[in-house]
């Protein structure tokens, strides 16, 4: 069942996603090869508790942070730990909240120091797949009409989209009908109406759409190790067109 919100709601949705680009912007200013991904787990820690807000990743199904990070060939779901980032490594860090009792889901992909062209190309496709969805996040459209305007744009530009993994709604909870693939033939699922709220989410691979998971059961990587991107933002339907909660 799909969970319209109303007006005060998306407000309160706003807040929360307010906070999550904040949580964005302090990880941004720490990034240098060097840091371990544990480090930058304790920074949004430690500006959620200030916020009095919650990690909606921190305990859920057991997983032990409070950000999820990618790092290369890794796709989505890593855990922070003592890893140090390198130089021209990229690394996706995914970072959702709770506030108010409401919640906020945004992920960006960044570089590590210096990234050779060709990777810079993978991070500003996967972004740019992004925004070819927001854009189709409007009244009126159906829902796999954002799912192929990602797909038809990634794979013209020659990269794959994941398949097992994919959006959400969100609003109270942080996974709620409906579930939004980056994949498939347009004009399909249900229409999309005001008040609904999607975290729209490609993860786009410079090799082949597969993916597996890593013996700690949660990163996923590449099944040919090839690079991965993703980028995320949470987007409300309004009438004045999608609303992206999660931006700064
Ligand atoms: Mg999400």
């Amino acid at each position: 069942m799909i969970i319209l919100k109303s007006e005060e709601e998306l407000l309160l949705m706003r807040e929360a996603g307010r906070l999550v680009s904040e949580a964005h912007a302090l990880v941004e200013q720490h990034l240098r090869p060097g840091i371990t991904t544990k480090e930058l787990d304790e920074l949004v820690a430690s500006l959620l508790k200030k916020k009095h807000a919650q990690s909606i990743f921190l305990g859920y199904h057991g997983f032990p942070a409070h950000i999820c990070t990618a790092i290369n060939e890794e796709v989505v779901h890593g855990i922070p730990g003592k890893r140090r980032l390198s130089n021209g490594d990229i690394i996706g860090i995914d970072i959702g909240v709770r506030l108010n009792g409401y919640c906020g889901d945004y992920a960006v992909t960044y570089p590590v120091g210096e990234i050779s062209s060709q990777v810079k190309e993978l991070l500003e496709v996967t972004e740019e797949a992004l925004y070819k969805g927001i854009k189709k996040t409007v009244i009126g459209n159906r829902l796999s009409d954002i799912s192929h305007a990602i797909q038809s744009y990634v794979e013209g530009r020659g990269y794959s989209v994941v398949r097992d993994y994919v959006g959400h709604g969100l609003g109270q909870k942080m996974h709620e009908d409906p579930p939004v693939p980056h994949f498939g033939p347009p004009g399909r699922g249900p229409r999309l109406k005001e008040g609904m709220v999607l975290a729209i989410e490609p993860m786009v691979n410079a090799g082949d759409f597969r993916v597996k998971v890593k013996r700690d059961n949660w990163t996923v990587v590449t099944s040919d190790r090839s690079l991965s991107a993703q980028f995320e933002h949470t987007v409300a339907i309004t009438r004045k067109g999608p609303w992206i909660l999660t931006a700064l």
